[in-house]
């Protein structure tokens, strides 16, 4: 019945198309010359750029928010406790020093909190 069967791995890619498009106006993805082997254009192999291809591992393996990192063999630059402690520009706190200083130090986007 249909004049054009389409197996349903390039049904379901073709749902992508408008992204494609997009990515190739906007010079994402490249051409890999080196895999030209022969002038068949069907056989021409696309890559991502160098820049999407480190974008998308920044966005798959996110790096943890500062305030989240807990530093252990540290002592508390405010009590000189040996605890597990949380960098806070650039000093080290516990976990009750940190929440006392909470309103004395920088917030976590680097302003200072007045
Ligand atoms: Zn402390």
């Amino acid at each position: 019945m249909t004049a054009d069967p389409v197996d349903p791995e390039t049904a379901a890619v073709a749902r992508f198309d408008p992204v494609l498009r997009t990515l190739m106006t906007f010079g994402l993805v490249e051409p890999d010359d080196a895999e030209e082997t022969n002038s068949d254009e069907v056989s021409r192999q696309w890559r991502l750029t160098p820049a999407v291809q480190r974008r998308l591992n920044s966005l798959a393996f996110p790096a943890p928010p500062a305030d989240k990192l807990v530093y252990f063999g540290h002592r508390c630059s405010s009590c000189g406790e040996h605890a597990p402690t949380w960098s806070i520009a650039g000093a080290f706190f516990c976990s009750a020093c940190r929440d006392r200083a909470g309103d004395l130090v920088p917030s976590s986007n680097g302003t200072v909190e007045r």
